[in-house]
């Protein structure tokens, strides 16, 4: 059964369309990603989900029953869902204990044995989320982590089939961020419950998701696993969005074969594992960093073998890989290397595409 089902959604506030033909399944269990660029309607589709806003047209189930159409809107509290907010809104006036223990007292599908004793599930859920003996706090008295750690308590304290969470990191430092990102993934495979997570950074989505659902002004650009968005994108768009690509430019001749042209060279062909049709009319192939390698030039390659020539002109190190410019006649790349290949400033390579 799927945690949730979209069907046909449209969403307008007044004249504005705010979110046109969405079509979104999350299966039971899953990690769904909804990454966009600010405006492009993430949010929206998020509160239609958890029953704060009501669909202009179109259907969301939850749970596997039907939960809103436009003359329909189950409250939240009816959807046993919970909910993560960018600001954490915590009550100010309540202690830990209590901000969590509220869900338990409002929700309307609370198990039987969380309902009989409410106190040892809240304290089991401090624990869980690291603030175990912290519950006679008061918001005001932690700091930001300590904080989104109680919001995530209050969102999973009732044992919600679904979480919900907008953008839940962003107002927490990098280091962090970083940390609460392995957090939300190990509390993900301990709950067994299923997360619908908002975000505008595509490393965080990247990171984290089973699956990631791009979005673009109101519309789904592309459904897909992390691996899929990075290295197959559908769209101009997502592959500008999701990472760095460079753009090589030449003719298809079919879908699986792009004829690069380059460096004032004849055309090479070039077969892809993947379907770029999207990037037909275009007449480009998009391609990360990482999937150009490079060989100094006195080594074995030769035109024979497909490598082009070219020249670093921009060397950046970034800890773990060095990011290079490289001149290939009129044209730059970006290209990714390991620790092991180094090269220098002006340097000349060989330019290998390893598609
Ligand atoms: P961000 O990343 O900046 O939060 P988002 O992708 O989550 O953006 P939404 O908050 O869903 O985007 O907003 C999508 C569009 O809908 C925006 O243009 C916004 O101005 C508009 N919008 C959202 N809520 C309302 C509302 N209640 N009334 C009118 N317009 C709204």
């Amino acid at each position: 059964m799927n945690s949730a089902y979209v069907k046909g959604l449209y969403k307008q506030f007044g004249e504005v369309k705010v979110l046109r033909e969405v079509e979104l399944q999350v299966g039971s269990g899953e990690f769904v990603a909804l990454l966009g660029p600010s405006g492009c309607g993430k949010t929206t589709l998020l509160r239609l989900l958890a029953g704060f806003e009501q669909p202009t047209s179109g259907e969301v189930w939850i749970n596997g029953q039907l939960a809103a159409h436009a003359a329909l809107n189950k409250p939240p509290e009816e959807r046993r869902v919970g909910m993560v907010f960018q600001s954490f809104a915590l009550w100010p006036h309540m202690t830990i204990f209590q901000n969590v223990l509220f869900p338990l007292q409002h929700q309307r599908e609370v198990p039987e044995s969380y309902r009989k004793n409410p106190r040892s599930r809240v304290e089991e859920v401090l624990e869980m989320v690291g603030l175990g003996g912290m519950g006679q706090r008061y918001p005001s008295q932690l700091s930001g982590g300590q904080r989104q750690r109680v919001a995530l308590a209050r969102a999973i304290v009732f044992h919600p089939s679904l979480l919900l969470m907008d953008e839940p990191l962003s107002s927490l430092d990098v280091e962090l961020r970083v940390q609460m990102r392995k957090e939300i993934q190990h509390l993900h495979r301990e709950l067994g419950a299923s997360i619908v997570y908002v975000t505008h950074d595509q490393s965080e989505a990247l990171a984290m998701a089973d699956r990631i659902v791009v979005m673009k002004d109101g519309r789904i650009e592309q459904d897909g696993t992390p691996d899929d968005i990075y290295f197959a994108p559908e769209s101009p768009f997502v592959a500008r969005f999701v990472g760095k690509a460079n753009f090589l430019p030449g003719v298809w001749s079919d879908s699986r074969t792009f004829q690069l042209i380059m460096a004032g060279r004849s055309p090479r062909p070039l077969r892809v594992s993947r379907d770029f049709s999207a990037f037909k009319a275009e007449g480009v192939l998009p391609v990360r960093p990482e999937q150009i390698r490079l060989h100094p030039r006195d080594s074995q390659p030769s035109r024979e073998a497909g490598f082009l020539e070219g020249q670093i002109k921009h060397v950046q190190f970034q800890g773990r890989e060095w990011l290079y410019t490289i001149a290939v006649g009129a044209e730059e790349l970006e290209v990714a290397a390991g620790p092991g290949e180094r090269f220098a400033y002006e340097e000349n390579v060989w330019v290998e595409f390893c598609i």
